[in-house]
């Protein structure tokens, strides 16, 4: 396969969306230059955004971890897939009283946002909840698997925040994620499938849109994972770099269908092209 480098079509874009773990830092460490490549997109005067499909941590969280690792931080900057299910939720008028399935941060944070996260008791009686959604719960209980194998039994509106299968911890080391909970409903229920609202699917181009004010050919899309950041910057004529920086080799790339034409070691590479 032939990977010309058509970098004029990244630097041409007005809003650049970068993915977290694997892209601007591994775990706790920052990649290389990452720190400079954020400050120079804001000189350029192009939008900077910050995306996690991961829903396991609270935003307050990500911004600390962000402002720590010297990095420009903003409320505005971040989108997670939180956001996209809110976004969601709210123009389906799926609202405002829910079955969440996440972490306490996760459930503050849908408070904040003016939802009602019903407890499990509540959640089974009449009138049942506008939607049960699933985000990334490390403080998964069987309680609330049961309660949630109820609702998509009974017809209630059923939203993942992703579909990722695995979470990185390290380079070398992943954890499950809401992608292999979707599998173990999927197999309860007898085929209940959520609506996915993170990267790669629509909901989430449509909150990175409405959050730049953009349309998706003027915002580049930075990460590391083919199946998830790439796979949704080519379904939707974003411009897709893939850094090498985290868990996607070169090889992979060449095997890879959602592979970009602009592949990079990391995103150091980037700095020249702004
Ligand atoms: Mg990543």
């Amino acid at each position: 396969m032939n990977f010309k480098q058509p970098i004029d079509r990244f630097s041409q874009c007005q809003a650049i969306v970068c993915d977290l773990d694997g892209t601007l830092y591994l775990d706790q460490t920052p990649v290389d230059g990452a720190s400079l490549f954020l400050s120079r997109i804001l000189e350029s005067r192009r939008k900077l955004f910050y995306f996690s499909n991961n829903t396991s941590k609270s935003r307050r969280t990500y911004l600390t971890k962000l402002e720590k690792m010297g990095f420009p931080v903003d409320d505005e900057y971040l989108i997670t897939s939180a956001d996209c299910a809110e976004n969601y939720l709210k123009s389906r008028n799926l609202y405002p009283r829910i079955y969440l399935v996440g972490n306490n941060d996760l459930v503050a944070d849908f408070a904040k946002r003016g939802f009602t996260c019903l407890g499990d008791e509540e959640a089974l009686k009449a009138p049942l909840p506008a939607a049960v959604v699933l985000g990334f719960d490390t403080e998964l209980t069987y309680q609330k698997i049961e309660t949630c194998y109820h609702l998509i039994l009974a017809d209630v509106p059923y939203i993942a925040t992703h579909g990722d299968v695995l979470c990185p911890v390290n380079k070398h080391q992943f954890k499950p994620d809401v992608g292999s909970f979707i599998s173990l409903f999927e197999t309860a229920t007898g085929g209940g499938q959520p609506r996915i609202v993170g990267k790669p699917y629509k909901a989430a181009v449509e909150a990175i849109c409405s959050r730049a004010g953009l349309p998706p050919d003027k915002i580049a899309f930075v990460g590391d994972r083919l199946y998830t950041d790439m796979r949704m910057a080519k379904q939707n004529n974003m411009a897709g770099v893939l850094v090498l920086s985290g868990e996607t080799t070169l090889a992979m790339a060449r095997e890879s269908p959602d592979a970009p034409p602009i592949i990079v070691n990391s995103v150091t590479d980037l700095i020249e092209h702004l």
